[in-house]
């Protein structure tokens, strides 16, 4: 079973990307163009990934005390990838680039994360050169970006600290500037780093020639104290090797030390480290410290940071989906091979008779049908908002802001959503593997364990349910919400007007009202405690009525597509989110609109 029937369903009939080309900065692109894109990537993915995920898995990074080694196919896969061109697909065409949009861009890099979602860390040197495109100086785009464009260099993000998780003001790592003129830098202001950061994915190995590390550090104040909460926090590139305005090597290793690898219960292919910066491991010029350069203004860190988590937790939610998407194909396959049990038939059963293939038993195609609405939904979440990065940036003036304000408020949904829904997927999938599901001889567990880390990365379930309720869908006077709920109703006018889809639109309407009273009813005494207290049920009922709409969506654009058993699986697969799962919502949102306090009261003794 192949992953692009779906994928160009999506991208051509639904999303009709190719309408992308009439847009001045991708005027040289065409169907052709995207389709080349999407066969290199597919192809890459098939040979240099998809042989050696559970490789990855089974053969985890090791640091033999001075290196971190991975498999070689880890480096190989790199290799492609970068030959591929990839790192820098949006890019401009001046600085290698091929102005591809970002559309087609997570279309293609969808094929990798279903082959092997860890062997490659692409997305973190994509997003952290995007960074420093956007807020760096000329020279650290020269120096810097280009590079990890080029795949010569590879980067990451270094928020986390061990105390310092969720809750990102508390970091403490110091940034204190690096001696006499040292505003002066040709590479930024050079400040010397001193603090721990943990859970860095990518954070050391030896597959570039260099790694650079995008770090939040605080520059403390004439007292020498650090300023508390987000205001404090600066963002600084932290290279472990030094360079010179060139690029290239000063031969000088930088103060970032491996303090030790975590071994985690999936995503292996990508090492996850503990890094000290500036204990004197490697003192620079006969001092600890590490040797940062400032980016953008001093004490905006945090912002300049954001602008690359809103494109990472879009593909956050993305690998999440095609984990789920991978399970679906693997469980879709064992149903369709694996004899078990007899028929139910008004006669009862016949011992007698063969036995079936367990894709006959009607509890088996639910599993099957929850994990095709699951994951070929969240996809198209994903490319719609992928499509809506497009917009933003290429848009008009008009339709480029709405498009921003729409991200802002589906952002928790892409990321959080395929993170809970594609993770139930990857479970049900285990589920009809039975006991062979349970073992290491396939690879549904696997997918399991690498997903489960989306809930957890990118700003935890908890936290994601909290921005949506308590800051996104109240920005702007509730501008965002409101622009969302018309796209919704417009599709509800749509499919009002056909036979076979009207009870659903009818569903989503109602839906819609639900969550709309329940935003206003947690909000309704201003305490922020009591509104926020079921902000995951919250989550999850916006999430669903999102899912919803996009398939009602999906749903009508397939109705124009010719009779095939694809677009009776689509209609299957949008009736069984309405009808299985779509009236889940009202348990969630009824403790939301009541403020129920049962888990936020509950004395600690009691538990
Ligand atoms: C494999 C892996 C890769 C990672 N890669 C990176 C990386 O490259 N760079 C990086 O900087 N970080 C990375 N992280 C760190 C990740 O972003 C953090 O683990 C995450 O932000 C949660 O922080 P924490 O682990 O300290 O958990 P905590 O923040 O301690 O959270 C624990 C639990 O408490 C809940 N909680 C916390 N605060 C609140 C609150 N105010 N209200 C309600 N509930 C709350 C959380 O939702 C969660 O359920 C990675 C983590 C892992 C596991």
């Amino acid at each position: 079973m192949s992953l692009r029937p779906t994928l160009d369903f999506l991208l051509h009939h639904w999303l009709a990307a190719e309408s992308l080309n009439q847009r001045e900065r991708f005027k040289d692109h065409s169907r052709e163009t995207f389709d080349a894109v999407l066969d290199t990537c597919e192809r890459i993915a098939r040979e240099k990934y998809a042989p050696f995920n559970r490789l990855v898995d089974t053969q985890e990074p090791q640091f033999d005390g001075e290196r971190v080694i991975l498999p070689q196919a880890t480096h190989d896969a790199q290799k492609a990838y970068a030959e591929s061109g990839m790192l820098s697909a949006a890019q401009d065409y001046e600085i290698g680039g091929m102005q591809l949009p970002y559309t087609v861009e997570a279309s293609a890099n969808a094929f990798f994360a279903m082959a092997s979602v860890s062997i490659g860390s692409g997305m973190l040197t994509t997003g952290n050169a995007n960074l420093l495109m956007k807020h760096g100086t000329e020279a650290q785009k020269r120096v810097f970006a280009l590079n990890e464009f080029s795949g010569r260099f590879s980067g990451t993000m270094c928020l986390s600290e061990p105390q310092a998780g969720s809750s990102l003001s508390d970091v403490v790592t110091r940034a204190v500037p690096d001696g006499e003129g040292f505003e002066a830098d040709p590479l930024g202001p050079r400040y010397r780093l001193k603090g721990n950061k943990m859970w860095i994915s990518a954070g050391e190995h030896e597959l570039t020639e260099n790694i650079i590390h995008l770090v939040l550090a605080k520059i403390p104040d004439a007292d020498g104290k650090l300023i508390p909460g987000v205001k404090g926090i600066s963002l600084f590139i932290v290279p472990k090797k030094l360079v010179d305005t060139e690029g290239q090597p000063t031969g000088e290793r930088n103060d970032v030390a491996l303090a030790g690898l975590n071994h985690k219960c999936g995503w292996r292919g990508t090492t996850n480290t503990l890094l000290n910066f500036g204990e004197g491991k490697y003192p620079v010029r006969g001092e600890a410290g590490a040797v940062g350069y400032l980016v953008g203004q001093p004490g905006k860190g945090l912002q300049c940071m954001f602008h690359m988590m809103n494109e990472a937790r879009i593909g956050v939610g993305m690998a999440a989906t095609m984990l789920g998407m991978a399970g679906y194909h693997a469980s879709l396959d064992y149903a369709k091979n694996r004899p078990q049990g007899r028929p139910v038939t008004t006669g009862g059963k016949d011992a007698a008779a063969p036995q079936v293939r367990i894709i006959e038993h009607a509890d088996v195609k639910r599993m099957l049908l929850a994990q095709k609405s699951y994951c070929e939904g969240a996809l198209a979440l994903e490319l719609y908002c992928a499509r809506l990065v497009d917009e933003q940036h290429t848009g008009a003036p008009d339709a480029a802001d709405e498009a921003r304000l729409l991200l802002e408020v589906l952002t928790p949904i892409a990321k959080s959503w395929p993170s809970e829904w594609c993770l139930e997927a990857n479970s049900l999938a285990i589920q009809i593997h039975g006991g062979y599901g349970y073992t290491r001889d396939f690879p549904v567990e696997q997918y399991w364990r690498d997903n489960r880390l989306n809930m957890i990365h990118e700003g935890t379930h908890g936290i994601q349910g909290m921005d949506l309720l308590g800051r996104k869908v109240l920005m702007e006077n509730g501008k965002g919400l409101q622009l969302l709920a018309g796209r919704i109703n417009a599709t509800i006018q749509r499919a009002i007007q056909v036979p076979e889809l009207a009870a659903h639109a009818n569903a989503l309407g109602q839906a819609l009202a639900q969550v709309g009273a329940a935003t206003k009813a947690a909000w309704a005494t201003g305490n922020p405690g009591h509104a926020l207290a079921n902000a995951v049920p919250y989550l999850q009922a916006f999430g669903h009525t999102v899912l919803a709409w996009i398939w009602l969506d999906v749903a009508l654009a397939s109705r124009d597509a010719s009779e095939s058993s694809a677009r009776t699986g689509r209609l299957a697969a949008a009736r069984f989110f309405f009808h299985y799962e779509l009236p889940k919502i009202g348990a969630w949102l009824q403790v939301v609109r009541e403020r129920d306090l049962t888990c936020a009261e509950l004395p600690e003794a009691a538990f």
